[in-house]
């Protein structure tokens, strides 16, 4: 029997209960891993669909809205404790909030930089943490350490009405590559998945926009919008030790958008 790719690997998924985040977790699942997911919001479908496929889930929640450094550190070692060791976390879990730059509240702004790019860079403090006091000791001498952090269009472009989204993202594939640089020597390879414009919640408002519809998929190669399974193959290949040698990459799953 083939090998699954990521057999008896322990991932953490933020923000797995829908979207991109769930599609990623079930992937995870499919290729051998035990996938914990961290959610403010109920992750009750998300469980079911691994638990049919005969895997292993769990499900810890969490609100990112007011999440400290030491949460973050709490919430590795809960995770540790769990499950013996950590070999995967893909930060995910993200809000959008539209409005014109000008109008763009203070709360808006605080809330979209603290979960879209405080938290994931706390929770790789964390991982790392564990991983350079412990976990790398445990570990076999070939063992890794990866994180995947969910990077966006807008950490390459502008975007429309989305400022506060647009410095997160950025931000993200900024610390993607401090990290990676910082951390390829210790056995941690931090890389990006880019996604193009994916039909999920965070999303909705755009396609309900028949304009805004029209203009994005005039402009995608690929001639539709993405689906979140596009974007989980991608999140398993940086996740495998096919990627080993891979650091500080941000992987565009863009059905060709960049590229126009
Ligand atoms: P989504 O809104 O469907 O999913 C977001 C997930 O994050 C949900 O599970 C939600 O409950 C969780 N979450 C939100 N706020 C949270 C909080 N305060 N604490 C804990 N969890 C919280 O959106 P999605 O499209 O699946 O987005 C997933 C990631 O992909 C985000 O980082 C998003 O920015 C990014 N992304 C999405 C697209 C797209 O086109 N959909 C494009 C580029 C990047």
């Amino acid at each position: 029997m083939e090998q699954k790719r990521l057999q008896n690997k322990v991932a953490i998924v933020t923000g797995a209960s829908r979207g991109i985040g769930q599609a990623i977790a079930v992937a995870y699942a499919r290729e051998g891993a035990k996938v914990v997911g961290i959610d403010i919001a109920d992750q009750t479908d998300t469980a079911s669909k691994i638990q049919s496929m005969g895997a292993q889930f769990a499900a810890l929640q969490a609100d990112f809205s007011k999440f400290t450094r030491k949460d973050a550190f709490d919430l590795i070692a809960k995770v540790t404790q769990l499950q013996g060791r950590i070999d995967i976390l893909v930060n995910n879990a993200g809000i959008i909030r539209r409005a014109p730059a000008v109008d763009y509240s203070e709360e808006d702004w605080n809330a979209l930089i603290h979960i879209n790019l405080t938290v994931p860079f706390f929770l790789c403090q964390a991982v790392a943490k564990w991983w350079l006091t412990t976990g790398r000791e445990q570990s076999p001498p070939n063992a890794r350490l990866k994180i995947i952090n969910i990077a966006s269009m807008l950490s390459f472009q502008g975007g429309i009405l989305v400022p506060g989204y647009t410095a997160s993202k950025s931000g993200i594939a900024g610390i993607t590559r401090a990290l990676a640089n910082e951390w390829a020597k210790e056995r941690i390879n931090v890389n990006a998945v880019a996604p193009g414009y994916i039909a999920t919640e965070n999303t909705r408002p755009l396609r309900e926009d028949p304009k805004r519809n029209q203009a994005i998929l005039d402009r995608i190669p690929e001639g539709r919008w993405g689906l979140p399974e596009d974007i989980a193959g991608g999140c398993v290949f940086l996740a495998s030790s096919e990627a080993d040698y891979i650091n500080g990459a941000i992987l565009n799953i863009d059905g060709g958008w960049l590229a126009r």
